[in-house]
């Protein structure tokens, strides 16, 4: 019989030998030598380039249909030419989670156009309005990121849209997928009045310089960025932002914000401290994104986006990287800019400073027809307006109207669905794809969004405050949850009889760009602020009055 040497009592540290030094888990950081994949994702990237599915797609996947395509390029690298699998219809919120991909893709398509700068002539519009009625059953969604979705896409049809779109210069090329996606930019750059710089110069360098080059193709996670003199889109929540800002030596140029992001996690983008002229911006931005691809963290994929670097760097050793390693020069060091009190989105009849007027209309929740499109187009050309812009809210302007003529394009405007003078419900009601086509989402959105402003201009139809409404099909936050004033996450929510139902997670009182003496920030998660989806009017009802009987003066 064996017998046991070890000691049952306890071990005393201070004879216990020295262990070695656990080595910290590597965070798949290619600059400091982690090359080899460490998921799936990294492995797809690493095997070839996503950009080069493309070829793949013309001649073969197009041809031989939906069954011939590989795997690896159906869930990965499809996304870098803007393509998703949408959701198959029927397969309730409660099975997301538990069905593999497979289960829950169907043999369509969601397509992404990218609009950077959401700027579109009527040439454009029409091609869009075309394709979405000839390959997409009508569908046309604009999204929060000024870009435009197609649904029921056939891959055969793939290169056939694609045709056409570049045939007007507009692409799909890194719509999705870990790459620059589409710049954000002013809605009305180069129209509005109180624009100083127009950034659209450096939105179009950036553009010809890198989107679908292989130098930022393979980034840990995708980048999402803002360039805008105006405070007219979301700039906070994305990987970078340049604002318009005043030097007082210097004159106009940006301030540099990076390491925004919402999703799981959320954080807000903070500003570097420094000052960058127009001229200067893609390279700055380059300099960022390179340190992103390099340094950026490739183990996690909730770990990826470059707002964890930055939280975990600190902005002086962001900035300290990104003068020395990245730009071989210091950066100058820039005030804050003023800051609105809430974002601008552009609504009504404006005057730009050429003496003619822009005007902003609202669809419902950013839901139009390619048919509405081609309407769309016809009464802009029919008001002697050439181009149109897409907004980060989910809204569109039609640009360069004669100030006689802006009455009677609001009225047009209105005929085909789109309102000029929108209630504060459907103007401050957003809504994420959803449950219709979206792989992910756990509840319906759109339809509950079109459902929700209805009912509220019905009841509260003189409602005067400005109030933001997103709602979100999951908690990956597309529609940016915690920064609206009423923010509505999916998820199931026990029902009156005790069974799992569709609702929301709400989260309260959340803000960007908020002016000095207020501070933007995420609205408040409670434990028991949840509805369910059928109840929602009545809870977003029962919120806003108690809101008007408790306001102060002015408020
Ligand atoms: Fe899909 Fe969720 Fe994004 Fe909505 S928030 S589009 S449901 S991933």
């Amino acid at each position: 019989m064996a017998v046991s040497t070890a000691s049952t009592r306890p071990e005393d540290p201070t004879t216990r030998p020295a262990r070695a030094p656990r080595r910290p888990r590597g965070e798949g950081q290619w600059a400091l030598g982690h090359r080899e994949p460490l998921n799936a994702n990294e492995r797809t990237k690493k095997d070839d380039d996503p950009l080069n599915v493309r070829a793949r797609i013309e001649n073969i996947y197009a041809h031989r249909g939906f069954a011939a395509i590989d795997p690896a390029d159906l869930r990965g690298r499809f996304r870098w030419w803007g393509l998703y699998t949408q959701r198959k219809p029927g397969i309730d919120g409660g099975r997301t989670a538990v069905l593999e991909p497979h289960e829950l893709e169907d043999e369509y398509f969601m397509l992404r156009v990218r609009i950077d700068g959401g700027q579109l002539s009527l040439a454009q519009l029409r091609t869009i309005a075309d394709v979405s009625r000839e390959f997409a059953r009508d569908t046309a969604d604009i999204t929060d990121r000024q870009n435009v979705q197609f649904h029921w896409v056939r891959i055969e049809d793939v290169p056939e849209i694609w045709r056409r779109l570049e045939s007007v210069g507009l692409q799909t090329t890194e719509a999705c997928g870990d790459c620059p996606r589409i710049v954000l930019g002013s809605p009305v750059a180069g129209v509005a009045e109180a624009e100083v710089v127009d950034a659209t110069p450096a939105i179009d360098e950036i553009v010809r310089r890198y989107v679908g080059s292989p130098e930022f193709s393979n980034l840990p996670r995708k980048f999402k960025t803002s360039i805008s003199w105006l405070v007219d889109t979301p700039y906070e929540a994305n990987d970078i932002a340049f604002l318009g800002v005043e030097h007082p030596e210097h004159g106009p140029g940006f301030d540099l914000w990076v390491g925004g992001g919402l999703s799981t996690n959320p954080m807000l983008a903070q500003r570097l401290g420094v000052w960058v002229p127009l001229a200067e911006v893609p390279d700055v931005w380059a300099g960022v994104v390179g340190i992103f691809r390099d340094y950026g963290y490739r183990r996690l994929r909730n770990r990826a986006r470059l707002k964890f670097l930055v939280a975990d760097w600190g902005l002086e050793r962001f900035r300290e990287v990104l003068e020395k390693e990245y730009l071989g020069r210091a950066l100058l060091d820039g005030p804050a800019p003023e800051l609105p009190g809430r974002p601008i989105d552009h609504l009504g009849v404006h005057r730009q400073r050429d003496g003619r007027c822009y005007v902003g209309a609202a669809p419902v929740v950013g839901r139009v027809s390619g048919g509405q499109l081609a309407r769309l187009a016809d009464v802009a050309q029919a008001h002697g307006s050439d181009r149109v812009r897409l907004t980060p809210y989910q809204k569109l302007l039609v640009l360069d109207v004669a100030p006689e003529r802006t009455e009677s394009l609001v009225g047009a405007l209105r005929e085909i669905g789109l309102e000029a003078r929108p209630s504060a419900w459907r103007r401050g009601t957003m809504a994420c794809t959803g449950i219709e086509y979206c792989k992910l989402a756990i509840v319906e959105t759109k339809a509950r969004g079109e459902e929700l402003v209805t009912r509220l201009e019905q009841r509260l139809r003189d409602f005067d405050a400005d109030i933001s409404i997103h709602l979100n099909g999951c908690p990956n936050a597309c529609a940016r949850t915690q920064v609206a004033d009423i923010g509505l996450k999916g998820q199931l929510v026990m029902g009156p009889d005790g069974r799992q139902v569709e609702g929301f997670q709400v989260h309260l009182g959340g803000g960007l760009g908020m002016a000095a003496g207020q501070t933007s920030g995420f609205g408040r998660k409670l434990r028991g602020l949840k509805t369910t989806a059928e109840d929602l009017p009545e809870y977003v009802e029962r919120l806003a009055r108690r809101y008007l009987a408790g306001r102060r003066e002015g408020e």
